[in-house]
């Protein structure tokens, strides 16, 4: 297996990825994407955000990173996305309490504070850098707080995960896609959590990048349109009694084993995206969270690995989050956050409605009382709160105390029904991902590192080399090289030292192809094409190159998630 110093370095070296601020010493769980490393997210996103937006309909959108307190009250945000401390009594060094027992408990991310402090007294853990004692476990939020504004300000977060952006717009998003479910939105962005101990290169990062997809879909119809195309397709399960299986998604939910169709599709096609973006299958699985790790609130999680040097590494989370999200939203926003399903045939119904008592409102409100009785007989009863509602006349809002109203259960026949929509959320971690592919790719053979990137996401396609620095071929080869860059495919024009380095210094950076212009070019107008994997040469027509580069690249189409 690739050693993880090996690949930081070389990332290091070629210009993938930076430690951060460097000059002035770093800063742990900080990193600068180099102009390789750029490269390659972008293409990452681009493939991702094709999937999602021309594959399967979903829309994009763009939201702020520091978010009010209140949105993350309403997440949960400010009182529970909090990691368990400990810290050193002789260094004062802080470490994650579960981190320094995982060797002692099968899943010690889900143990409670007494239960960590049990097991670091039992087992005798001590400071990791300096042997010290430690301290009792605390929990310390993960959130960056600051100010909104100059002064004390208003409080404000910067976000942990780019999902409550999506949350939040939801009435604007739900307008937008004429009122209809399901709708699926996407956002790229950035992310921050205040990681105490930041590890692993990429893998925990302070500041990292996230792809996450909110879908909103009826939570009374969990069934997806083309689940039934890829029912037949596998996943690799690690289910949460233990039992680890290669089942396909049509059993799995057949069985119970996954909730429902609309998560196992979304399990299936990030297996696809990931394949497709260069992670190995055979070091991918699906491992369920276990009950006391899921959210009280989730339905079903699966958290999708890799395995790397540092081990079993979650890269993507995937959950059926039920109502939960919508519903917090509306509780602290008092703005509705629901859908409208029109039924089939309008049915009688018994709901509630607000009757007025005119006797009451006509002395107090005089002339306004009409008014006043009509809006409240439209009002919805859900909105009276701790004995009174909020109205709207001539746009001032007044508090209508409710013994100037009553609430009657009717029958009537309605057209369709209101609910919170629920949320599927797959929730990609770029970095995490980023790192799965460069080390599933690395490989070493007699002091040579190749980099097996896919075609699709290698930040360069086509190395350009002239034999010799001269006698025009130079010219000739920077003619080629502009015009493959012109026509969109990303280039490296190198003619310094031998044609061997040269071809080592593409296979080091993943560069699929190299062409190189020689004598022979001048004669007939054919270059020498290298493919990286083989090292095989063919010798083709140069007006010919475009079609055979853009004829390879072509798999970047959608076309690779088309069911049969
Ligand atoms: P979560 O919301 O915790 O499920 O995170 C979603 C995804 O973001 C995870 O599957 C990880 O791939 C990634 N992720 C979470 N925390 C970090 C971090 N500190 N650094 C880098 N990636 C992270």
């Amino acid at each position: 297996m690739a050693d993880a110093q090996d690949i930081l370095s070389l990332c290091k070296r070629r210009g993938f990825l930076y430690p951060s601020f460097e000059i002035y010493g770093g800063v742990a769980g900080m990193y600068d994407y180099g102009p390789l490393g750029t490269a390659l997210k972008n293409n990452i996103i681009e493939i991702w955000r094709r999937l999602y937006t021309l594959g399967e309909g979903f829309i994009e959108i763009d939201s702020e990173t520091i978010n009010p307190e209140i949105v993350f009250k309403a997440s949960g945000h400010v009182d529970e996305f909090a990691d368990k401390m400990v810290r050193c009594k002789v260094c004062s060094d802080a470490f994650r309490a579960d981190h320094l027992v995982i060797e002692y408990h099968p899943n010690a991310g889900a143990l409670k504070d007494k239960e960590l402090d049990e097991l670091i007294r039992i087992n005798k853990v001590v400071c990791p850098a300096c042997s010290g004692g430690l301290s009792s476990v605390e929990e310390f939020n993960l959130m960056f707080k600051t100010n909104i504004g100059p002064g004390s300000g208003r409080v404000g977060y910067i976000r942990p995960e780019t999902a409550q952006g999506i949350f939040v717009n939801f009435p604007n998003l739900y307008r937008y896609n004429r009122e209809k479910l399901p709708l699926g939105v996407i956002q790229v962005g950035r992310g921050y959590r205040n990681e105490i101990s930041p590890r692993q290169g990429i893998i925990r990062l302070r500041e990292f990048n996230m792809m996450e997809c909110e879908l909103f879909i009826d939570g009374e119809d969990k069934t997806w349109p083309r689940f039934d195309d890829v029912s037949s397709e596998t996943l690799r399960l690690l289910a949460n009694d233990g039992l680890e299986m290669e089942i396909s998604i049509g059993d799995a939910v057949d069985q119970g084993i996954i909730c429902n169709q609309v998560l196992a599709y979304f399990m299936w096609l990030t297996q696809e995206f990931l394949k497709a973006v260069g992670v190995d299958e055979e070091r991918l699985r699906f491992r369920q969270h276990e009950r006391d790790e899921m959210a009280h609130y989730a339905a079903d999680c699966w958290d999708v690995e890799s395995l790397l040097s540092y081990g079993w590494t979650e890269i993507v989370g995937i959950a059926d989050r039920g109502c939960w999200d919508l519903s917090r939203h509306s509780q602290f926003s008092g703005v509705e956050m629901s859908s409208f399903k029109r039924l089939d045939e309008p049915q009688e119904m018994e709901i509630d409605r607000i009757k007025p008592r005119y006797d009451k409102l006509g002395p107090m409100y005089k002339g306004k009382a009409g008014k006043i009785g009509e809006v409240l007989e439209e009002a919805d009863p859900v909105e009276v709160k701790d004995g009174s509602i909020i109205i709207e006349i001539d746009g001032e809002d007044i508090a209508i105390s409710d013994e100037l109203f009553e609430v009657v259960r009717v029958k009537e026949k309605v057209t369709g029904v209101r609910s919170i929509p629920h949320v599927i959320e797959p929730s990609y971690g770029l970095d995490r991902i980023i790192y799965t592919i460069l080390e599933h790719a690395y490989s070493k053979k007699d002091d040579q590192t190749l980099l097996s990137l896919k075609q699709t996401v290698a930040p360069i396609k086509v190395g350009v080399f002239p034999l010799m620095a001269r006698d025009g071929l130079d010219d000739l080869a920077k003619d080629i090289d502009q015009e493959l860059r012109y026509s969109g495919i990303e280039t490296y024009y190198d003619d310094s030292g031998s044609i061997g380095r040269r071809y080592a210094r593409m296979d080091e950076i993943g560069t699929p192809w190299c062409i190189t212009v020689d004598y022979q070019t001048r004669e007939d107008g054919t270059v020498t094409i290298r493919e990286r994997d083989t090292s095989s040469q063919v010798r083709v027509r140069f007006d010919e190159i475009l079609d055979v580069v853009r004829a390879a690249l072509c798999d970047v189409d959608l076309s690779m998630f088309a069911v049969e």
